[in-house]
């Protein structure tokens, strides 16, 4: 009965007031108008028009994402919680998308207690909650330094299977700092580790302002059990805690090609994954190309494999052949990939295996100006089949996993399937593994594993390297935070160490032993740290430097 209210209703009379409100509805969301909406709403509401879940969810995300505009928030979060207790009023099952719309709405009120609640109720409405749904009420605990709450809804999201990423683990680093909590921050930068390779830049002046504030002085560790641990992780991290005493120095530089750091010297590791890892990994490959792939033939590829070991490189035949194939002529180039298979061949003296799928190599076999080359490399075995039906990237990643061997794939390998291996074990390995390539007019040129990895990196002598995301641009160099302890690095160190474990009487002689083989190096970047340049008495800056501690750069 209730018809349109107002002068902007201004189409078809015969329609029904549901879908009138419909209409109007979509036209205010899709223009962000929420004053307009709202009136509709309060108008709806006195008209008693019933309203489906799509329009509760439409006016809780209009009202979520007005909550950016001050001259909308107090509006937005007024009705906000108003549409949401009419939903739930009326029956109407609220699904993730609403949930998400009232944690942003709760956690801009500032009421993450609010928001939890609602998230950890989801199971009531059988909704599964997301990264998305977790991200209000993380952000809300972290910005309000409720540090204990931020660790519980991490245990949550863990307990419902939700992974994090760089935003949250830097947020959850960040309160940390917040609020001095030196095993959750060291545990938190573990963990970005392994979850991202280079940081964004807030996520490192969050890194920068945790080692500028805090010294946590760590663990006097025997430099053996150190490296042993290091040498167990496949290199780049120990996991043992905080290592050495003293004021850490921060720096922004970058690394010489070779992977040697130019602030402080320390020459950067090449992280590949451990032997135990590689056969975990495989496994778990081939297991997931078996329940996707006809099983039998994996298998036979698998049989065929094992008596083929020999090989040093995969190809992806698809990925070199369609490179750059996107003009009117293109197709797939042969030429591309023998180009591929010689320049490996001369590089290493051993031919490589290409993997390509059968229908491609039929085609091939087909051309006359093919046939010749492509008989070749089959019967030198430089070429397996896949067969009909297959996904050929199982294929060359499990060959080139399994064999330890170099993967020529432009492939990012961020497709779905490799999703399903999860990034701890796969972005390690890729980063030893791949062998991208270009053809600039027409003339091949491998990237090879670089010497050094481009992942956040602890060393075992307790410094730490952070790569930080560039702009995107290939050509810019790669910029690095350097985090170390001089005062553990050398004769200035001993000094301060010391001094500083003067007071329990034990550490001098573990930590100086521990770091030693750094000091040379390090009294070298010592000297050249702009904080220091100050004074020529060196001993003298960096006690006095420690004692002042203030967190103030000035
Ligand atoms: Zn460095």
């Amino acid at each position: 009965m209730a018809t349109a209210q107002g002068k902007r209703k201004k189409h078809n009379k015969n329609q029904t007031p549901e879908s009138q409100f419909n209409y109007n509805l979509n036209f205010y969301s899709k223009s962000k108008d929420l004053r307009s909406a709202v009136s509709l709403y309060d108008a709806a509401v006195s008209n008693n028009t019933r309203l489906s879940q799509h329009h509760f969810n439409t006016l809780l995300y209009l009202c979520s994402i007005s909550l950016s505009d001050p001259s909308t928030k107090e509006l937005a979060l007024q009705y906000g919680f108003r549409v949401f207790d009419h939903m739930v009023a009326n029956g109407i099952k609220p699904n993730e998308a609403s949930i998400t719309a009232v944690a942003r709405l709760a956690a801009a009120k500032g009421d993450g207690d609010y928001a939890f609640d609602l998230v950890k109720n989801m199971g009531a409405y059988n909704e599964l909650p997301r990264l998305r749904t977790y991200d209000p009420v993380l952000f809300c605990f972290c910005d309000k330094l409720e540090a204990d709450k931020a660790y519980e809804v991490e245990l949550h999201m863990e307990s419902m299977g939700v992974s994090l990423e760089e935003m949250e683990f830097a947020a959850l680093l960040k309160v940390s700092a917040g609020t001095g909590n030196e095993e959750k921050a060291y545990g938190y930068l573990q963990k970005l580790r392994k979850t991202v390779r280079c940081v964004r830049d807030e996520t490192a002046k969050i890194i920068e302002d945790w080692f500028q504030n805090f010294e946590c002085n760590g663990l006097e560790l025997d430099v053996r059990l150190v490296k042993e641990a290091v040498t167990r992780n496949g290199g780049g991290w120990h996991g043992l805690g905080w290592i050495g005493k003293g004021r850490w120095v921060v720096r922004r530089g970058n690394v010489d090609m070779g992977g040697k750091c130019f602030c402080c010297g320390e020459q950067l590791a090449c992280i590949d994954i451990d032997d135990t890892e590689t056969e975990t990994f495989a496994g778990s490959v081939a297991g997931l190309a078996m329940e996707r792939e006809v099983k039998a033939y994996f298998s036979e590829f698998q049989d065929w494999l094992d008596k083929h070991a020999n090989y040093e490189s995969i190809v992806d035949g698809a990925n070199v052949g369609l490179y750059q194939q996107n003009f009117a002529e293109g197709g797939f180039s042969v030429s591309q990939l023998d180009a591929v298979v010689k320049e490996l061949y001369s590089q290493r003296g051993n031919w490589p295996l290409i993997i390509l799928h059968n229908k491609r190599v039929r085609a091939l076999l087909e051309n006359p100006s093919h046939r010749k080359l492509i008989q070749e490399w089959i019967q030198k075995e430089v070429l397996y089949t896949t067969p009909h039906g297959s996904n050929d990237d199982w294929y060359w990643l499990y060959a080139a996993v399994k064999l330890r061997c170099l993967l020529v794939t432009n492939d990012e390998m961020r497709d779905h399937i490799f999703e399903l291996l999860g990034s701890n074990f796969f972005l390690r390995w890729k980063e030893r593994h791949q062998v991208r390539y270009t053809f600039l007019k027409g003339n091949l040129k491998l990237q090879m594993p670089g010497p050094f990895s481009v992942v956040i990196q602890e060393s075992d002598k307790g410094a730490w390297h952070v790569p930080i995301s560039g702009d995107g641009n290939e050509d810019s160099t790669q910029g690095w935070l350097c985090i170390t302890r001089p005062s553990a690095c050398g004769a200035l160190g001993e000094d301060a160490v010391s001094m500083e474990t003067s007071e329990n009487g034990h550490g001098v002689c573990n930590g100086s032993k521990l770091l030693s083989p750094c000091k040379q190096k390090c009294i070298t970047s010592c000297n050249n740290e702009p904080e220091s340049q100050d004074s020529d008495n060196k001993p003298a800056t960096m006690a006095g430097k420690r004692k002042e501690r203030s967190p103030s750069p000035s």
